[in-house]
């Protein structure tokens, strides 16, 4: 079957498709898929680039096809499976192996993809989706009178996650690359932006909150920011660094915590938060919010499976404005 993969890590040069990668049998408990459409995350990049290379959670041997979101039709079962049947529509994330015709998925982590839906929507609410629900939803449940502060507001991530935020009823402050940016970030619901490239987004948010702070950062931007971060919360706040866009973060000292208040840090992964109970049923509440119009989905651009390497220079670049995809019929 077609695929793209790496023999080593690095730079987007790696990404090589072949058409001679064998075709993966499901094993017990498994599912295989045939792809319609994979997306494009930016865990790809720390995939790609070896940032994972020492992640349990995370594994990436060597070599490997890369994509961890898609979505397609069941095309063979394994044994043992009994709630899916060959021709199921399904969509699902956090097992590699998308960037292909056909990809073996644990049948736990298979989301039922409602008929009629697009195949695009439905990939793009996987691994976004589901992050920005239990961001909002589960690691810290937002209320009406909570203020959050999301970075890198008008990204795939950063999409979804104001439109939850504002639909649980927070005040959102969002910060964003640039005024394009910040218009879409407005058009999601924020209700307010930071050009966090040319503001000091600290201070901002101090002015922003009457010098109170926001209960919540949500961080995916990690090096460049995540000091300042901390030190935008109230007293007993919690940040939330869930990404690394400028880099690693070498270090938080404890006491850095203890001086900005109190507050509480985490740095979480998304595998953590998609147990086998909670799959469906963030899938389903979001198809749900999608169904009553509470939440959209901003689909950047799609490639064909040969220009991978271009959608990985794409969201390397700041440039993605919502969901990246690879559509498999695309030549
Ligand atoms: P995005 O579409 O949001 O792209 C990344 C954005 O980060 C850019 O558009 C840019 O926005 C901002 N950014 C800031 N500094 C840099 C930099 N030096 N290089 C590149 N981008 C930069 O990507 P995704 O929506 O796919 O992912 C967003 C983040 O969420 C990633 O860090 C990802 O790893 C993380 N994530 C974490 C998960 C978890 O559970 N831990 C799960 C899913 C995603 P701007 O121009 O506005 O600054």
């Amino acid at each position: 079957m077609r695929g793209v993969g790496i023999a080593q890590f690095g730079g987007p040069e790696q990404l090589e498709l072949r058409d001679d990668w064998p075709l993966p049998e499901p094993g017990r408990g498994e599912a295989r898929v045939r792809v319609a459409m994979a997306g494009v995350n930016y865990i790809d990049i720390y995939m790609r680039s070896g940032q994972y290379a020492k992640s349990q959670t995370y594994a990436t041997p060597l070599p490997m096809l890369l994509g961890i979101e898609g979505s397609g039709t069941v095309d063979a079962l394994g044994e043992g499976v009994t709630d899916l049947a060959v021709g199921d529509r399904v969509a699902w994330c956090v097992t590699r192996g998308a960037y292909a015709d056909f990809a073996v998925v644990p049948a736990w982590k298979l989301v039922p993809v409602p008929e009629g839906m697009d195949w695009a929507i439905a990939t793009a609410l996987q691994l976004q989706g589901s992050t920005a629900h239990y961001l909002t939803h589960s690691l810290f449940e937002l209320q009406p009178g909570h203020t959050c502060l999301v970075h890198a507001g008008a990204g795939g991530v950063g999409q979804l996650l104001i439109q939850l935020a504002k639909a649980r009823g927070a005040r959102v402050i969002a910060t964003v690359g640039n005024e394009s940016k910040a218009t879409i970030a407005m058009a999601r619901g924020a209700d307010a932006t930071i050009l966090y490239r040319h503001t000091d987004f600290r201070a901002a948010v101090r002015t922003l909150t009457q010098g109170a702070g926001v209960d919540v950062v949500y961080d995916s931007v990690g090096k460049d920011t995540v000091h300042d971060s901390i030190r935008c919360l109230k007293r007993r706040g919690t940040c939330v660094m869930f990404g690394a866009s400028s880099g690693q973060v070498e270090g938080i000292a404890p006491l850095e915590l203890a001086e900005a208040g109190s507050v509480f840090f985490t740095r979480p992964h998304l595998a953590d938060y998609l147990q086998p109970h909670e799959v469906r049923q963030r899938a389903a509440e979001l198809f749900a919010l999608l169904a009553d119009r509470r939440i959209d989905v901003s689909i950047d651009r799609s490639y064909a499976l040969a220009d991978v390497a271009e959608a990985h220079r794409h969201i390397e670049g700041r440039n993605t404005r919502g969901k990246l995809l690879v559509d498999m019929s695309a030549r």
